[in-house]
């Protein structure tokens, strides 16, 4: 019998292989605890967390608030589904409006959820408010997006990797190039442009940061065309960038916004989609739902997770942290040629290492750095990013420079 509290690495490893898909690559760590900054794997190696599950766990592993609310509500009430009302589901969503500044919110448990009830609330939209004919809806999308994995989803995707062999695809999406106003602008031309949904900064195509003008011009595009600016701010939300929305930095406020990931201090999934009155009035009764959306324990815990981030000072941190964590990495590019490029907002950072993109220079840049101590992750071949928790402290994130610069080193000679 294999016992969870003591299992070795291997054994792990061992049972994933045979008995669940293949849908992922990890790195090769067994994880068992976490706290703060830090995760432990089985065999008690420690080590600081440089991917925070996606930008999930930006409050910190095992946050005792958020934790505490969770235990606490699911002792309670767990769910309902949204057959009847609960205590909790009002509290909530007039909290986190009155927090996003938004009229109205939908909840839901995945990001990939969250940006399919975009897509469908844009469409609806369209045709009820824009009158645009039926079935014509287009949604414009970026070119190296990342919006989850749903079939309509990877429709809008140009990854091979991503969608050869799951076709046929959901019409209505129109691809164009990121960060082209240009681009933007031709295509905004079709009348039958109901939405452009865009990330604020690709997270998973490698933190591509746009121009600073980018996601302003961009809005102002839209709002002349009567097309609704959708952000995904699944991974760059919730004081990830710096600011509590990665829009934040252009003053721009979307028509929808959708959250996720770090929604919940990365307790349990959870995600939303914000908008106001206008927009959201297309969803009525029937059209559209989720069982465990809106649940007790997601409510609780999300509002925990988000008081936390005003509480501990968040936004700031990662804006001061990111700062000093890419000026430390532009020391090391000037020393190493291993490293050709750093760039991010906030905590939010990738570095591009200087080889080609199918080389596996990056991942065993990765299992350097793990056996130093501390877990990053490629993103695109040759691109490693780095996302710690936004509880991190000056001094943590100097050691945690520390064993960058060793690892790149080592590696250089
Ligand atoms: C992770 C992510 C998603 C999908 O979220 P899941 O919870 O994995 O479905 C969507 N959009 C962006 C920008 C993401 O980073």
């Amino acid at each position: 019998m294999n016992d969870i509290n003591n299992l070795t690495s291997e054994q792990a490893i061992a049972l994933e292989e045979k008995h669940g898909a293949h849908n992922y690559h990890p790195l090769p760590v067994v994880l068992n605890k976490g706290e703060g900054v830090y995760v432990w794997d089985v065999e008690g190696n420690k080590y600081y967390d440089f991917l925070s599950s996606y930008s999930a766990v930006n409050q910190g592993h095992c946050h005792p608030r958020i934790v505490g609310k969770l235990v606490e509500q699911a002792q309670t009430l767990t769910l309902t589904s949204r057959a009847f009302y609960n205590n909790t589901l009002g509290i909530y969503e007039k909290f986190v409006t009155e927090y996003f500044g938004f009229d109205k919110v939908l909840p839901m448990n995945t990001g990939a959820e969250a940006v399919e009830t975009a897509i469908k609330i844009s469409r609806k939209w369209g045709y009820e408010k824009k009158g645009i004919p039926a079935n014509q809806a287009k949604i414009v999308v970026c070119e190296n997006n990342f919006h989850g994995r749903t079939v309509t989803i990877i429709s809008a995707s140009n990854d091979p990797v991503a969608t050869n062999g799951f076709g046929p695809f959901t019409p209505g999406l129109v691809s164009i190039p990121y960060n082209d106003i240009s681009a933007l602008e031709n295509v905004l031309q079709d009348e039958n442009v109901a939405a452009f949904l865009v990330e604020p900064i690709q997270g998973e195509a490698g933190v591509y940061v746009p121009a600073d003008d980018y996601i302003q011009k961009a809005y102002d595009l839209c709002k002349s065309k009567n097309v609704l600016f959708v952000a995904d701010e699944v991974q760059t939300g919730i004081a990830r960038t710096g600011k509590m929305l990665a829009v934040d930095h252009s003053n721009v406020k979307p028509d929808m916004l959708i959250l996720g990931k770090a929604i919940s201090g990365g307790t349990m999934p959870v995600s939303a989609v914000l908008a106001n009155d206008e927009i959201m009035s297309v969803m009525t009764p029937g059209v559209h739902g989720s069982t465990f959306g809106g649940n007790p324990i997601a409510n609780v815990v999300a509002m925990e997770a988000l008081k936390v981030v005003k509480d501990e000072g968040l936004e700031e941190n990662a804006q001061i942290l990111g700062e000093l964590f890419r000026s430390e990495i532009e020391k090391m590019i000037s020393k190493y040629d291993l490293i050709s490029l750093v760039r991010g907002k906030g905590l939010l950072n990738a570095i591009v290492i200087n080889d080609e993109e199918e080389s596996s220079t990056a991942w065993n840049i990765c299992m350097k750095l793990k056996e130093n101590g501390l877990l990053a992750k490629p993103t695109h071949g040759n691109i490693i990013r780095f996302a710690p928790p936004l509880v991190m402290t000056k001094d943590e994130l100097m050691e945690c420079v520390e064993i960058i610069d060793k690892t790149i080193s080592e590696y250089s000679v």
